[in-house]
């Protein structure tokens, strides 16, 4: 079940647009299924007159074949929450898991160059370079290079002093890149692991995008008559 809930959240970003498409009027809309008649159950709303209004879901062959026939003819709609909620948050250890997929799916486009040495390798290089540079003209004073010569040398020299100034700035950019990133998945991170962590606010996106299938079943070990059923989920 794990790797397939995985599967799905990974793929939901991509798919996003299907589901809206395929989006049903309610959550529970088609997914709600009567293991005894292998019909789906239909939303209802019951109005009361000094309470709210509470919404049930009725087993399909209820309606016409009536009460007796059925195990469980309705449930009430926060029931089913209820326990989707406990059942999927025993997936919520692997929430970390799943955010760091997450994140690195979503980093893995925006490759960062590496530099293959470091800032102050290429510092040292530049002051060297600038030495050098420094010394070209003394060689020259002392006769050891003619005008040439020096010429060619000092291009050389400044040439190179130009890519390492360049390959700096260069490297200057990457890390602000890579702390802008950095800034991004921690705020990223801190998202997900909110809209992983599964409570009454999204429970209902969780169905939606998760589960095929609810399974309705009689439940005959129980004393509270509220748990009568049980439910088995497809994902
Ligand atoms: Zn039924």
């Amino acid at each position: 079940m794990w790797e397939k809930a995985n599967q799905k959240l990974l793929s939901r970003s991509k798919l996003s647009t299907k589901y809206q498409k395929h989006q049903s009027k309610y959550p529970l809309s088609g997914k709600l299924y009567c293991k005894k008649h292998n019909c789906s159950y239909v939303r209802k709303i019951k109005h009361y007159k000094n309470k709210n209004d509470e919404i049930y879901w009725y087993c399909g062959n209820f309606h016409k074949i009536g009460r007796k026939d059925c195990a469980i003819p309705y449930v009430k709609e926060q029931f089913i929450y209820e326990i989707l909620i406990s059942t999927l948050k025993k997936y919520e250890i692997y929430k970390n898991e799943i955010c760091e997929e997450l994140i690195k799916l979503y980093n893995s486009h925006s490759k960062i160059e590496k530099s293959d040495k470091t800032k102050t390798e290429l510092q040292n290089e530049l002051i060297k370079l600038k030495s050098k540079k420094n010394r070209l003209l003394d060689l020259a004073i002392d006769g050891i290079l003619n005008k040439k010569e020096l010429i060619t040398k000092k291009t050389i020299i400044e040439n190179k002093i130009n890519q390492i100034n360049a390959e700096l700035k260069k490297m200057e950019r990457n890390n602000l890149k890579i702390q802008n990133q950095n800034n991004y998945n921690k705020n990223l991170k801190k998202h997900i692991l909110k809209e992983l962590t599964i409570t009454k606010a999204n429970i209902e996106s969780y169905i939606e995008e998760l589960l095929d299938k609810i399974i309705i079943e009689e439940k005959t070990e129980t004393t509270n008559p509220n748990e009568n059923f049980k439910i088995k989920l497809t994902l």
